[in-house]
C-alpha cells in the first residue's frame, strides 16, 4: 500500500515540483494539498499557477486545497508523511505542529540547524537518521522533523563528499544561481535583466554552516561539526533553472585532477545501493568537454538528481578548482526530499 502524503506550500515552485516527482511514485501517494489562507478552500488549479512543462495532474487539480495547520490536515486526511515547502519565515512552529502527530521532511531552513534534527542527503550521511530517535525520545513526539540541506548547499556537499577521502582542509566557492531559486514571482524582471546580483539574502551562511553539519561526525547522539574551513559568495544570475557553482578546494593529499574525476566518479551512496525509485545512478557526473557543465544543457541529467561536474584541474593558489551544476529545484528542493523519504522506508523509520 502507498503511503499517504501531504504538500505543505503545494502551490508554490517547489511544492509543484513535488506534485510531478510524486506522479506514479511506487511508495507515496498524494492525498493533501496545503497552501496558504489565500488558497484554503478553492481547488488546487484555481489556486495554483502551475509553472511547470509537464501537465498539472488532473486528479490534482481537483482536489480542494487546506489550511496549513494540523487540525486542518487530520481533518482532510490521516497522512503517513507531510513534506513541507513552507517559506523558512513561517515553517518553524507548523512544522512542530504538525510533527506532534507525522514525520515531517522539510525543505525549509528553520529547524535545518537544530542540534536533534538530521541535515540530510542520502548519499553522504544517512547515519544522521540517527537522530530522529533522539529527536522524538527529547521532544515526545509521535512524529519528527528531518531537513533537507538549501539547494545551493546539496550539490556542493555531494562532491564535497568524496574528496574528503583527501583530506579536505578548505573550500571557496562562488555561486551562480537561477531565479527559481527565489520562489515565483522571485527576482523582478526588470533587476534581472542584462544583469547578476551578487547578493542573495542568507545564503552565504546556509552554506557555510549546513555543509559543517551535513559533512559532520554523527556520534550516536549529536554531531560534531567537520573541520572544514569553507568561504562562499552567492550571485543571482539570469538563467531559470540550475545553479552553477565554481569551487576552489585545498586537499591535504595533493591528488591529480584525475584521481579527483576517478573519486567524483566512482562515488556512490545508500540510495545508489538500495536502488531507491528516485535515486540517479550516478549522484556525480563529469564532463569532459572544457566548457561544461551549462545549466541550459546539463540540469537534467540523472532526471535532475545528479550533479554534474566539469573543468577539474590543478589551483595555483589552493589545490584543484571545479565546476559543480544541480537542478536547483530538484536535486536543491523537491527530489531531495522525496529521496530522503524513499530512505525513510527503506530503513524502516517511515
Ligand atoms: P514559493 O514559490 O514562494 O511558494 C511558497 C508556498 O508557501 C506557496 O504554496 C504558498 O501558498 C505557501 N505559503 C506562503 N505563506 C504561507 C503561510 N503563511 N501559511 C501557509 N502557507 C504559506 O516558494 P518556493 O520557492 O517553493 O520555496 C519553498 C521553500 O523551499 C522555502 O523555504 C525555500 O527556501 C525552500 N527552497 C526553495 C528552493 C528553490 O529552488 N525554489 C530550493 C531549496 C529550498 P500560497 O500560494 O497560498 O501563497
Amino acid at each position: 500500500m502507498r503511503r499517504k502524503v501531504a504538500i505543505l506550500g503545494a502551490t508554490g515552485t517547489v511544492g509543484q515540483r513535488f506534485i510531478e516527482i510524486l506522479k506514479g511514485h511506487p511508495w507515496f501517494e498524494v492525498s493533501v494539498l496545503a497552501a496558504s489562507e489565500r488558497s484554503a478552500g478553492k481547488r488546487y488549479s484555481d489556486a495554483c499557477t502551475w509553472r511547470l512543462e509537464s501537465e498539472m495532474p488532473e486528479e490534482i487539480g481537483e482536489m480542494t486545497v487546506v489550511e496549513t495547520s494540523l487540525k486542518a490536515i487530520e481533518k482532510a486526511e490521516d497522512i503517513d508523511l507531510a513534506f513541507s515547502a513552507l517559506p523558512g519565515s513561517i515553517a518553524g512552529p507548523v512544522e512542530e505542529e504538525i510533527a506532534e502527530e507525522y514525520p515531517v521532511v522539510s525543505k525549509a531552513s528553520a529547524h535545518r540547524m537544530d542540534e536533534d534534527v538530521p541535515l540530510l542527503i542520502p548519499e553522504v550521511n544517512p547515519e544522521q537518521l540517527g537522530l530522529i530517535e533522539v529527536q522524538r525520545e527529547r521532544r515526545g513526539w509521535r512524529g519528527f522533523i528531518s531537513t533537507d540541506p538549501n539547494c545551493s548547499t546539496i550539490q556542493l556537499a555531494i562532491t564535497l563528499k568524496p574528496l574528503m577521502e583527501f583530506g579536505l582542509k578548505k573550500v571557496i566557492v562562488s555561486t551562480m544561481q537561477a531565479l527559481s531559486g527565489a520562489g515565483y514571482p522571485g527576482v523582478p524582471s526588470l533587476d534581472i535583466i542584462d544583469n547578476v546580483i551578487p547578493y542573495i539574502r542568507k545564503e552565504e551562511e546556509k552554506i557555510q554552516f549546513e555543509s559543517l553539519k551535513i559533512l559532520g561526525t554523527f556520534d550516536g547522539s549529536r554531531v560534531k561539526p567537520a573541520d572544514i574551513m569553507i568561504s562562499a559568495s552567492c550571485n543571482r544570475v539570469n538563467v531559470r533553472d540550475g545553479h552553477l557553482e565554481a569551487v576552489f578546494v585545498e586537499l591535504e593529499a595533493k591528488p591529480t585532477p584525475e584521481e579527483v574525476e576517478d573519486a567524483f566518479r566512482n562515488f556512490v551512496g545508500e540510495p545508489q545501493r538500495l536502488k531507491l525509485p528516485t535515486a540517479p545512478e550516478k549522484p556525480i557526473i563529469v564532463k569532459d568537454e572544457p566548457d561544461r557543465p551549462q545549466p541550459r544543457y546539463d540540469r537534467n541529467e540523472g532526471g535532475g538528481m545528479s550533479v554534474v561536474v566539469g573543468r577539474v584541474r590543478r589551483d595555483p593558489a589552493l589545490t584543484i578548482k571545479y565546476l559543480c551544476l544541480g537542478h536547483n529545484t530538484v536535486r536543491g528542493a523537491a527530489g531531495a526530499g522525496v529521496l530522503s523519504a524513499e530512505l525513510m522506508v527503506a530503513k524502516g523509520i517511515l
